[in-house]
């Protein structure tokens, strides 16, 4: 059923920017902020990290706060990928998200190492390690820069 498409690797490739700015997320795991989104179920975009711990979201209904993205997961990453699309069979590493939904990001250097998008843009395993994006379940996958650069 996957179906490779002709994914702009150089436009991505060696840029610092942080990846997770701009995705679209819905509550966590640990959420515990009542209805500050708007309702469960309700999508919020990642307008900033903070810092490695701390994330800011605006919501759609226009509250915007920071969360917790490392130890705790107030937030989940649906990512511009469609809506409930899941990895059967696949666990983040990190915070054991099963199975790993929207992108999984599996390590290219380590045999069998898989983390959500959440877990890959909180910097999380090593920063050395290039990881494959994969954004359909069995798609192609798409070798990223190593999230932080070998010199300086
Ligand atoms: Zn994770
Ligand atoms: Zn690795």
């Amino acid at each position: 059923m996957a179906t490779a498409s002709a994914n702009p690797v150089g436009r991505t490739a060696g840029r610092p920017v942080m990846h997770g700015v701009g995705s679209r997320v819905v509550r966590g795991p640990d959420w515990k902020w009542t209805k500050q989104d708007g309702g469960e179920g309700h999508v919020g975009t990642v307008r900033n990290f903070e810092s490695k711990e701390e994330v800011v979201v605006v919501w759609d209904n226009g509250t915007a706060a920071n969360y917790r993205c490392a130890g705790a997961y107030d937030l989940r990453i649906l990512d511009s990928a469609p809506t409930g699309l899941r990895h059967e069979g696949t666990v983040c590493d990190t915070c054991r998200q099963q199975p790993i939904y929207g992108i999984r990001w599996k390590c290219a250097e380590c045999a069998n190492y898989d983390l959500c998008s959440m877990c890959y843009h909180g910097d999380k395993h090593q920063l050395r390690h290039r990881f494959y994006r994969i954004t359909l379940p069995g798609g192609a996958r798409i070798l990223m820069e190593a999230r932080k650069r070998g010199e300086n």
